[in-house]
């Protein structure tokens, strides 16, 4: 047994925050009290910190199979623990596409064998995200993916993604959607706007995504099926998604860290800046930052997408899109959202953990009987990221060296600690 102790519990699903404590019994919840007294159990002070629920990161990249070099399954699990993660998503663009039950199998093998957080992949929506036929999505829930996604290239067709959404809704599978307008997207590396002519790189419009989520939006109101919309960035795509809402579709949103923090005017040469969607305008960053606080966005998710460096140190052109995420979410979280008055403790912790939990069905709450699934972490310890020292094989983010009000202490994942700083 363990007895966490004199922690502040916020626990967004009962609304509490409270100075409260919590006894693990294996991998569940026991009791939730004030002075809890558990002769034998093992004591974790947690005075300082905030005790949370598990965190789940609904997007995330961990390139196995097929692109090691990069990132594994058992690193890339390591630096969502260190994140504070208790359950991350992989994304099915791997090589070989995580199209079948076959592949989706040898990923929760491996993951039971090596990772230290739940691992939750997310199967395909068409054969190896070609955009032409469905993949085996029936197959792979069986085996034991959350939902479904041709993430990294969007679904072309609006007939195809009428059969993925057809298909998932009889399944009960959330359809997660990378919203792009190909054409508008082909060839460009950053957002259209002054900084693109400025640094004489090619940009999309930030009708790219608004397009694609207007058209699947509709998708979703004609089949019934839920649809959630991936690394959201612009405000009209933001203002659609409302919309869905008001209407009563099953439609949810994602926003990334580094597009509630950057914007296209903090590109520069350096790839790290490079990633898709790329960072939007300053318009784009403040209405995310308003759909943060007021609930029109459901989850903060990381799209962790590690890169070898020989991917990524090349030419702006030609260098792979995305950054490492994981181990600076919280953090950015904390100093964009929290300590700017922004958004309550309570939601805070919902955008990390109740928010994700409601687009994959999934409940989170500390209470008994619920998974021993935690995150510690505080509001003040002051610390600087270094990607050199990062659980991930790749050091692909702006973030290196960046200074921090607030971190993940401890991760607590199915009753055991599998992170603590
Ligand atoms: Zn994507
Ligand atoms: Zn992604």
């Amino acid at each position: 047994m363990l007895l966490i102790k004199n922690g502040r519990v916020v626990d967004p699903a009962s609304q509490t925050d409270a100075a409260l404590d919590v006894l693990l019994d294996g991998e569940r919840i026991a009791h939730v009290a004030a002075g809890i007294d558990a002769p034998g159990a093992e004591v974790f002070d947690a005075a300082g910190l905030v005790v949370a629920p598990g965190f789940i990161d609904l997007h995330c990249h961990l390139r196995e199979p097929g692109e090691e070099l990069s990132e594994t399954i058992e690193t890339g699990s390591r630096a969502a623990a260190h994140g504070g993660f208790t359950a991350v998503c992989p994304m099915p663009n791997t090589k070989p596409v995580n199209d079948n039950a076959a592949v989706t199998r040898a990923i929760l093998e491996r993951a039971a064998k090596v990772s230290p957080v739940r691992v939750w992949p997310i199967g395909a929506a068409s054969r190896a995200s070609e955009g032409e036929a469905l993949a085996e999505i029936g197959a792979m829930q069986q085996a034991g993916i959350v939902a479904v996604s041709d993430d990294g290239r969007p679904v072309a067709t609006a007939k195809l993604m009428r059969q993925v959404m057809d298909y998932c809704r009889a399944l009960g599978l959330v359809v997660i959607d990378h919203c792009e307008e190909s054409s508008l997207a082909a060839g460009a590396v950053m957002r259209e706007g002054p900084r693109s002519v400025r640094l004489g790189l090619r940009g999309m419009p930030a009708e790219t995504e608004s397009i694609a989520a207007a058209r699947d939006i509709q998708l979703a109101a004609l089949t019934g099926a839920r649809m959630h919309v991936a690394h959201l960035t612009t405000r009209q795509s933001l203002e659609l998604v409302r919309a869905g809402k008001q209407q009563g579709l099953a439609v949810s949103c994602e926003v990334t860290p580094h597009h509630f923090t950057l914007t296209d005017e903090d590109v520069v040469y350096d790839t790290r800046f490079k990633m898709n969607p790329p960072l939007g305008s300053r318009e784009d960053h403040d209405a995310l930052l308003a759909g943060l606080a007021d609930g029109s966005v459901d989850a903060i998710a990381t799209d962790h997408a590690p890169h070898h460096a020989s991917l990524k140190d090349v030419e702006f052109d030609s260098a792979r899109f995305g950054i490492t995420g994981f181990e600076t979410a919280l953090a950015l979280a904390l100093e964009q959202l929290f300590h700017t008055g922004r958004v309550s403790l309570v939601r805070l912790v919902e955008l990390f953990t109740t928010g994700p939990g409601r687009v994959l069905e999934k409940t989170r709450r500390i209470a008994p009987g619920e998974p021993a699934d935690l995150t510690l972490f505080s509001l003040d310890y002051e610390w600087t990221f270094r990607a050199e020292e990062s659980a991930s094989k790749s050091r692909n983010t702006p973030f290196d060296g960046r200074s921090f009000r607030g971190a993940p202490m401890a991760t607590i994942v199915s009753g055991r600690i599998v992170f603590r700083r």
